[in-house]
Order: C-alpha cells, then sequence, then structure tokens
C-alpha cells in the first residue's frame, strides 16, 4: 500500500476558472500562464485542461517543447524571454513569442538567421524594476524593434507591482499610458490581480496565472469569494496513529506543543517532504472527516499532528483534508505566513497525484 497522502487534480475546475476569467476579461484574449509547472500542477498533466486558452505564457524552453511536442499548435511566450542568442534556434523551430526586456536580445534578434520573423513581447519597466526598459524607452525600443525584418509582430508588456493590494495599479498604468499610450501596438499588461480589480488595463491580451488554479492573487479568499472559482488542486491524507495526551505532555520537535488538557491528537502521513509549510504553526488549519480541526507542534519531514478535539470519532484511517474542496489553500498559506502561490508550487514529486476529467 501506498503512504495515503495523495493530490488529485480537476481539469474540469480548470476549464470552469478559464471560463470565469473570460467572462471577466471581455474582448481581451487569455495567455494561461503556466509557468513553474502548470504552478506544481504539472504542466503535461494538466495543460489539456486549459486547451480552450488563446495562448500559454511560461518561462522554461523545456515546457514550450513539452507543449509542442504534446500537440499545442497556438501561441506560446516566454515571460523571462530567452537568455543567451543560442536559443534563438530554438524560439524559431518551435514558434514561440519572447518577451525580450534588454538591448543585448534585440541585438541578438536582429543578428540570427531565422526561417521568420519572431513576435516579440517588448518589457517596459514601469515600476517593479525587474525586468524591462525603462518605461522613457518606449517610443524608441518600439520603432527599433519595429525597423528589424527578424521582428514580427511587436506588443507592449508591463507587469503590476501592487494590482493585488491597496496601492494599486493606479501609479504604474500612468506611467505606462504617458509613455506609450500614443504607440499604435497590442498591449498586455494584467495579471490575475489587475484582471479582477483593474479592468481599464486589460486591453488586448492578460496573464491570469493564480486564478486559472482557484486560489486568491492577494491570499486573501475573500477577494475571490464572488468570483466562483473552484480549486484545482485537492490534497488528502488520512490518519495513521492516534495518541492521547495528558495535561502538560508535548508534541513533537522541540516540544513546540503542550497539552493544557487531556486530548487526542492525530497523527498525519503528510510532511514539509510532501510540500507542506514547515513553518506553519500550532493553529494551521485542517480537515479531519470534514470537520475543521487545527496542527499542533512542528511539521516533521513526512508527519504533522493535528488536534482531535473537534472530532471525536476520528480514528485510524481517517480521512484528511490539508487543502482543497473545503478548506481553501490560501488559508492554510496564511497560517503558514506564505502564500497558495508557493504552496502549490512546493507539491513534492514524491505525492502521488490522480488527474480527474
Ligand atoms: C507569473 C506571471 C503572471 C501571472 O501572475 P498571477 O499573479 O499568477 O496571475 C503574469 N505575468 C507575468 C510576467 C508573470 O511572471
Amino acid at each position: 500500500m501506498p503512504r495515503p497522502i495523495a493530490a488529485q487534480l480537476h481539469l474540469s475546475a480548470l476549464r470552469h476558472n478559464l471560463s470565469l476569467v473570460r467572462r471577466h476579461a471581455g474582448t481581451a484574449k487569455i495567455w494561461s500562464v503556466v509557468k513553474a509547472n502548470a504552478y506544481g500542477h504539472g504542466l503535461a498533466r494538466i495543460w489539456q485542461g486549459l486547451d480552450a486558452t488563446d495562448g500559454f505564457a511560461l518561462l522554461d524552453l523545456n515546457e514550450a517543447v513539452l507543449l509542442r511536442e504534446q500537440g499545442w499548435q497556438g501561441p506560446i511566450l516566454l515571460l523571462e524571454g530567452f537568455f543567451q542568442p543560442q536559443d534563438l534556434a530554438l524560439l524559431d523551430h518551435y514558434r514561440l513569442t519572447t518577451t525580450v526586456h534588454s538591448d543585448w536580445q534585440l541585438e541578438a534578434i536582429n543578428a540570427a538567421r531565422l526561417t521568420a520573423p519572431l513576435n516579440i513581447y517588448l518589457k517596459l519597466n514601469s515600476g517593479m524594476n525587474r525586468l524591462g526598459f525603462p518605461i522613457g524607452q518606449a517610443e524608441a525600443v518600439w520603432q527599433w524593434a519595429k525597423s528589424l525584418s527578424n521582428v514580427g509582430d511587436v506588443t507592449l508588456m508591463s507587469h503590476f507591482a501592487n494590482a493585488d493590494n491597496t496601492i494599486g495599479a493606479g501609479e504604474q498604468f500612468a506611467r505606462i499610458q504617458q509613455a506609450s499610450g500614443h504607440i499604435p501596438a497590442a498591449r498586455c499588461f494584467a495579471n490575475s490581480a489587475a484582471i479582477l480589480r483593474h479592468p481599464e488595463t486589460h486591453y488586448d491580451w492578460v496573464r491570469p496565472g493564480i486564478i486559472l488554479y482557484g486560489a486568491s492573487p492577494s491570499g486573501d479568499v475573500a477577494d475571490i469569494a464572488d468570483m466562483g472559482l473552484r480549486p484545482v488542486m485537492h490534497l488528502h491524507s488520512e490518519i495513521i496513529a492516534i495518541q492521547a495526551l495528558s495535561a502538560g505532555h508535548h508534541v513533537g520537535y522541540g516540544s513546540r506543543y503542550s497539552a493544557s488538557s487531556a486530548h487526542r491528537i492525530g497523527v498525519v502521513a503528510c510532511g514539509y517532504a510532501d510540500g507542506y509549510p514547515r513553518l506553519a504553526p500550532s493553529g494551521t488549519p485542517i480537515l479531519v472527516d470534514g470537520i475543521m480541526t487545527h496542527t499542533v507542534g512542528s511539521i516533521s519531514m513526512d508527519m504533522l499532528t493535528v488536534d482531535l478535539t473537534p472530532c471525536p470519532q476520528a480514528q485510524l484511517g481517517s480521512k484528511v483534508e490539508i487543502w482543497g474542496e473545503n478548506l481553501p489553500i490560501d488559508n492554510v498559506a496564511a497560517a503558514a505566513g506564505t502564500v497558495g502561490y508557493e504552496l502549490m508550487c512546493a507539491l513534492a514529486s514524491r505525492v502521488p497525484v490522480n488527474v480527474c476529467a
């Protein structure tokens, strides 16, 4: 028998979420963001759940090649661009659209021998200060790109630092408008948070990631509560042992939990080597037999422990929901001081995965 932990991935939830995003995005086309192995879900496993998308965005060349080899013929966007001039042979062969964020990339495209012009996304740095040309150079870089015979369609791209919080996208968006509002090009600015909160930024293409997987860009489930998203990843395990604690008994490494009265705890086959956050404190929510309870003590590599006080019926083999249908990954992440993105991406390869249509 395998360890009882397993993840279920619901392709129907992906399809559903994509259709909701489409409703929000209006006439904009959709780059479904599947970087980081589809946010930890497994690109090969799940991309067909998103095959109604207009294109896939990712940043690993291997992942782009995988999509092509599995039959995706539509657009693919490399969100970080290419990393060295030699990569252009693959971009040409597989017809990949690339972000261009630096002078050297335009020079390399100009110097390359291509079978056809490459479509590019000109990344403008409007305040995030990671990738991109200084926003004030938008016009000059656009003119340069348009002048190159190896360059096909040019789309303007930028990325918001605060679309998911109260600072908002306004200041960055104003900078983009001021520097590039007059340029006759297609535009692509909005991530999940901007799709939900800043419809004025939608334009021609949007780039949803986290909402496709059914989680919140801000980490606050209230933000997506009325959207009707469904979680794609459901992580389950079982109680594999029960301990009856007396008052004063401790649990786990560092004895971080001390029972104030007699109660039972359950030992769950799930630990940080499965992707559960090691820093989740006592009190992190978890469901046993469908009843909400919480972790107690440190998370171990292969096990975690839960308070069974709210679930007196719990026994060996009781079902444990770690996150999914009834417990948003955002709530587990918030308790652990992180975001749903990180937990999804961290799902360990040793966890068996079942894909449900
Ligand atoms: C990851 C990423 C996205 C998607 O972000 P979400 O917050 O998951 O919607 C969009 N654009 C770029 C450039 C990204 O790197």
